[in-house]
């Protein structure tokens, strides 16, 4: 006799079909599972769905098998156009499709068992409605029309639970996006604004207020209270390109401006909205859009700003050229940085050197464009500091000095990169060279000073030692009777004789004889390569000299009048000074055998 139901036999029917989840109760079919067994007066009423994974209990009323029946019509899971939806089986045991179970275990199935296909409105197959009894039974068109009509109502009920969880499970993925997008935009600081523009409305987000330092609740949403908090110098700006947007002259709203917040001080926001519904007339009646703080940005780019024209200005404002120049492994050298001092320095621009530095190169003098060139190879190929002084030849100032400095590094390409910089050396290179005048010549005569007079003959003296000289012959030179010539003309009238006498000496050397003023009215010379017999010829021509030119002063003739001692430069000699004072003795010796004269030095 078949017993009550219970949930242990509902659950072991459960399992027996698989280990699958039960499925989610559905009221309804346990109603349609009630209303069948008690029309039909069965001792079971079941519902089973199919689906891919494969069959489960929905629900029953009465004893259930210890397993599923099968499910005839899930072949495909599609019911076929041909197949009658209700099958009626009046004893199982005729029946070879309900010998066993899906496991192939033989089962003892209730004796009469009748099923109806539950398919959707659209097509798939769902399941079936059973029914069981122990009993042999018929079963009439009417009983096979009304368990068709049942099987609808369940079918309908499954179809409905179906699109049920199908937009739950919808909801719950929108739900989930939103929060994702609600957490992005809040962490990033990020606000959201909602404005009716037919309203004048606007909502902000929590995370906005937050942004200027409102709580949630405070603020109001008249968009005649937003253009109050914009900065006065922005809101022309604002309210012009909002408009453009209104009137649908741009894709989106997007701009950038001071905003003030609660506590009085201004931000930099950017804003970015968009009209998302507009009338037919093509007027905006609702615009969402997001606002990001970027003070931060606003201040990190003025401060580099203010780094880049403190850079530039001290490039442009300093003296001479800073640069920066880089020379590729295989190619021209450019200058990859030039401040505005090249038009000084080359005068060229920046521009026409950012490519290739050939125009700066033809403006090197070529005697110093060798080294130029090799003063740059060095530098890049041992990676010590270029340092150079060379000349320029410029179209407006001519011949210049430049004095170049820069310090080279080896970029991961393997080309050198410079940074440096060019200075106009020109006034330097004067004030050196006449200070080295002023310390090399005597300004009376313009001939070298003694002390210069001597370093040249101590050079002398060393290229003898070396061999690099045959010798050289040294005259000591004092005119004759120059205190008188003083005494007598005046002191401006002597000058004029001693530089009327250095000329003299002058024309007389040739080149590569050293010549000096040594003393008051004395003189010296060294001529290289000369033996005595030249110097007595060389003293010789400059007492003639000196005779036949005499100075003219009113309607005087004064010939000067010059005693000479002369000697050979030796490699013995400890210096120079030691033949000058061998000089300077038979200098004494011509003075003393009457002046006017030339002596040659004796031992
Ligand atoms: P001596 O024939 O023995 O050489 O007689 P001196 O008069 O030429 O020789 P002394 O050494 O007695 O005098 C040299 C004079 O040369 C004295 C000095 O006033 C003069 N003298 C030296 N330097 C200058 C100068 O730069 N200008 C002028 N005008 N006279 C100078
Ligand atoms: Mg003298
Ligand atoms: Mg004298």
């Amino acid at each position: 006799m078949l017993t009550t139901p219970d949930c242990d036999t509902v659950a072991s029917a459960g399992l027996s079909a698989g280990n699958l989840p039960p499925p989610t109760a559905n009221p309804e079919c346990d109603a349609v599972a009630r209303l069948a067994r008690a029309h039909f007066g069965v001792a079971a009423a079941l519902i089973t769905i199919s689906d891919a994974q494969g069959q489960r209990l929905q629900a029953a009323d009465g004893v259930l098998p210890n397993a599923l029946p099968p499910d005839l019509f899930s072949r495909n899971l599609e019911v076929g156009k041909a197949l009658d939806t209700v099958v009626v089986i009046p004893d199982t045991r005729d029946d070879p499709r309900l010998c066993v179970d899906r496991q192939g275990l033989a089962v003892r199935w209730p004796r009469f068992f009748a099923t109806c296909a539950l398919t959707d409105a659209d097509g798939p197959h769902l399941g079936a409605l059973c029914l069981m009894d122990d009993a042999f039974r018929t079963f009439d068109e009417g009983q096979r029309a009304f368990l068709r009509e049942l099987a609808t109502l369940a079918a309908q009920a499954l179809g409905r639970a179906r699109k049920e969880t199908a937009l739950r499970d919808r909801v719950a993925t929108l739900e989930a996006g939103q929060e994702l997008t609600t957490l992005a935009l809040t962490g990033s600081g990020t606000g959201v604004w909602d404005r009716n523009a037919v309203t004048g409305e606007i909502h902000y987000s929590p995370a906005w207020k937050a942004i200027l330092g409102y709580e949630p609740h405070e603020l109001s949403n008249r968009i005649e209270d937003a253009y109050l908090r914009l900065h006065p110098d922005d809101l022309e700006h604002v309210q012009a390109t909002m408009q453009a947007h209104f009137e649908s002259r741009t894709d989106s709203y997007a701009v950038e401006h001071r905003i003030r917040c609660k506590d009085g001080t201004y931000k930099w926001i950017c804003s970015r909205g968009k009209v998302v519904s507009r009338d037919r007339d093509g007027r905006a009646r609702r615009m969402v859009g997001t606002t990001t703080d970027i003070t931060a940005l606003r201040d990190t780019a003025a401060q580099l700003q203010q780094t880049i024209d403190l850079i530039t200005n001290l490039t442009d404002e300093v003296p001479g050229l800073v640069f920066q120049y880089r020379e590729p492994v295989n190619g021209c050298g450019f200058f990859s940085y030039a401040s505005d001092g090249i038009q000084d320095i080359y005068e060229v621009t920046p521009e026409q050197v950012a490519q290739s530095a050939g125009v700066v190169e033809a403006l090197i003098d070529p005697r110093d464009l060798a080294a130029y060139r090799q003063s740059l190879l060095e530098s890049a190929a041992n990676l010590t500091p270029w340092r150079l002084e060379y000349r320029v030849r410029l179209p407006q100032q001519g011949l210049r000095w430049r004095h170049g400095d820069a310090r080279p590094q080896r970029m991961p390409d393997g080309s050198t990169l410079w940074h440096g910089f060019i200075t106009d050396s020109t006034e330097r290179k004067r004030i050196e060279a006449e200070l080295h005048e002023l310390a090399t010549i005597d300004h009376l005569t313009q001939l070298p000073n003694r002390r210069h007079f001597m370093v040249q003959c101590e050079a002398e003296l060393v290229r003898i030692r070396r061999g690099d000289s045959r010798g050289a012959a040294v005259l000591m030179l004092d005119l004759d009777h120059f205190k008188a010539l003083n005494d007598r003309w005046g002191h401006a009238l002597g000058d004029r004789a001693l530089s009327h006498f250095a000329e003299l000496l002058r024309l007389e050397a040739r080149a590569g004889d050293i010549v000096g003023r040594v003393g008051g009215e004395e003189f010296a010379a060294v001529l290289p390569d000369s033996d005595t017999e030249a110097a007595i010829g060389f003293g010789r021509r400059v007492q003639r000299r000196a005779a036949e030119t005499p100075l003219i002063h009113g309607d005087n003739r004064i010939a000067l009048a010059v005693s000479i001692g002369i000697d050979r430069m030796r490699v013995a000699d400890a210096g120079a000074y030691q033949s000058l004072d061998r000089g300077d003795k038979a200098l004494y010796l011509a003075k003393e055998r009457g002046r006017n004269r030339i002596e040659i030095y004796r031992e």
